[in-house]
C-alpha cells in the first residue's frame, strides 16, 4: 500500500509538472524529455519546514503545550531540537505529521500549509523515527520491509549500509532472516534505532523526523548513529529531537525549546555564548532529570 502511495505521488507530481509547464509555457519548471522520467520523492529534493506562531493544546480542557512556536528550516541539513522534558519537542513532530492539528498559527511543509496537503502525500514525504522506536516481532527483513513491501534486495542492502547495519546483520546467525525483537535475537538500543532509521529510509523520505532514543548508547553505537544522521542530512531535511551533545554539535541549526516556546535558535557556539539554558543543557549532555539514566555506571539500557 505504501508503494501505491508513492506511485500516486509520482503521478500527481507529473500532473503538476505538466500543469506548470503549460501555465508558464517554458521549461522553467518543466523537465527535459518526456513523462517517463518522473522524479522519485528523493529527486524532488529535501523538504522545507516552517512553524509560524503555532499554538497547540491536545484537548480543549488541557493547557496549551505550544504558546506561539516559530522556526524556519529552509532546506537540507540537520536541525536539532533541544530542551527540558515536556518543552514540546515531540509535539512538534506530531504536528508536522498532522497526527494533530495546530490550534492556531500555521505549519508549512514546502511552503504549503499541512492542512492543504493530501494526508497520504504528506506522510509519504516524511520518515518518522519515534523515540525508542519499536522493533517488531519477525525477521530483520520483515522489520525493514514493513513500510515498503516492494523494496528490492538492492534497496534493502543500500539502506543497511546507510544505517551502518550491514556489519550487524552479517554477525546475526541467519543474517536478514534472523528473528529479532520479542523472543528473537537481541539488538541493542542503538541497533534498534538504526533498524527504525533504515525502515524509514527505505521509503525514500524527503524529511526525516528522528526522536533520538534516550537509552544509553555505547560508544560504537553512538558514533554510528551520529555518522548515519550526518550523512542522511546531506540529502534529506533532518529534524532531530536530540538528547546527546554528540548529535547536537553536528547540527547546522539548533532550536532551543522551553515550556512550549522557542527560546533561541543558533549554532552550538552561538548558543553557548547567548543562552544560559542551552549552556546548562550542554553541560549535562542534554539528558534532563526525568530522561537520564540512573547515576549508576552499570545502568541497563531501557
Ligand atoms: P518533549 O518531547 O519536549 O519532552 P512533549 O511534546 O512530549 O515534550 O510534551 C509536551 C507536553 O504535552 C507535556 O506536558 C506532555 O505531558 C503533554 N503531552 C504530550 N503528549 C500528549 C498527549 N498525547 N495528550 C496530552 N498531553 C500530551
Ligand atoms: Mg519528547
Amino acid at each position: 500500500a505504501e508503494r501505491l502511495e508513492t506511485e500516486e505521488l509520482e503521478t500527481e507530481e507529473l500532473e503538476t509538472e505538466e500543469l506548470r509547464t503549460g501555465e508558464f509555457g517554458t521549461g522553467e519548471f518543466g523537465r527535459e524529455g518526456h513523462g517517463t522520467e518522473v522524479a522519485d520523492p528523493v529527486g524532488a529534493g529535501p523538504a522545507s519546514v516552517a512553524f509560524e506562531d503555532v499554538t497547540f493544546r491536545y484537548r480543549d480542557d488541557l493547557p496549551y503545550v505550544h504558546h506561539g512556536v516559530s522556526f524556519d528550516v529552509p532546506g537540507p541539513g540537520m536541525t536539532a531540537f533541544v530542551g527540558p522534558s515536556g518543552a514540546g519537542k515531540t509535539t512538534v513532530f506530531g504536528l508536522i505529521e498532522r497526527f494533530y492539528e495546530a490550534t492556531g498559527g500555521r505549519i508549512l511543509v514546502d511552503g504549503k500549509d499541512v492542512r492543504e496537503w493530501p494526508l497520504a502525500e504528506l506522510r509519504a514525504a516524511i520518515g518518522y523515527v519515534e523515540q525508542d522506536a519499536p522493533v517488531l516481532a519477525g525477521t530483520v527483513r520483515e522489520n525493514l520491509l514493513f513500510a515498503a513491501p516492494d523494496a528490492t534486495d538492492a534497496e534493502v542492502r543500500e539502506v543497511l549500509v546507510r544505517a551502518r547495519l550491514d556489519g550487524v546483520v552479517e554477525r546475526l546467525p541467519e543474517g536478514l532472516e534472523t528473528v529479532v525483537g520479542h523472543r528473537g535475537s537481541k539488538l541493542s538500543g542503538g541497533e534498534r534505532q538504526r533498524v527504525a532509521i533504515a525502515r524509514a529510509l527505505l521509503r525514500k523520505p524527503r524529511l526525516l523526523l528522528l526522536d533520538e532514543a534516550t537509552s544509553q548508547l555505547d560508544a560504537v553505537n553512538e558514533l554510528a548513529l551520529r555518522d548515519v544522521v550526518t550523512e542522511v542530512s546531506r540529502e534529506v531535511t533532518v529534524l532531530v529531537v536530540a538528547h546527546r551533545l554528540s548529535t547536537v554539535m553536528l547540527a547546522d541549526r539548533i532550536v532551543v525549546m522551553d515550556a512550549g516556546k522557542v527560546r533561541a535558535v543558533g549554532t552550538h557556539a552561538e548558543l553557548v555564548a547567548a543562552d544560559p539554558l542551552y549552556g546548562e543543557l550542554a553541560a549535562t549532555q542534554f539528558l534532563t532529570a526525568s530522561e537520564s539514566a540512573p547515576e549508576s555506571v552499570s545502568a541497563p539500557e531501557s
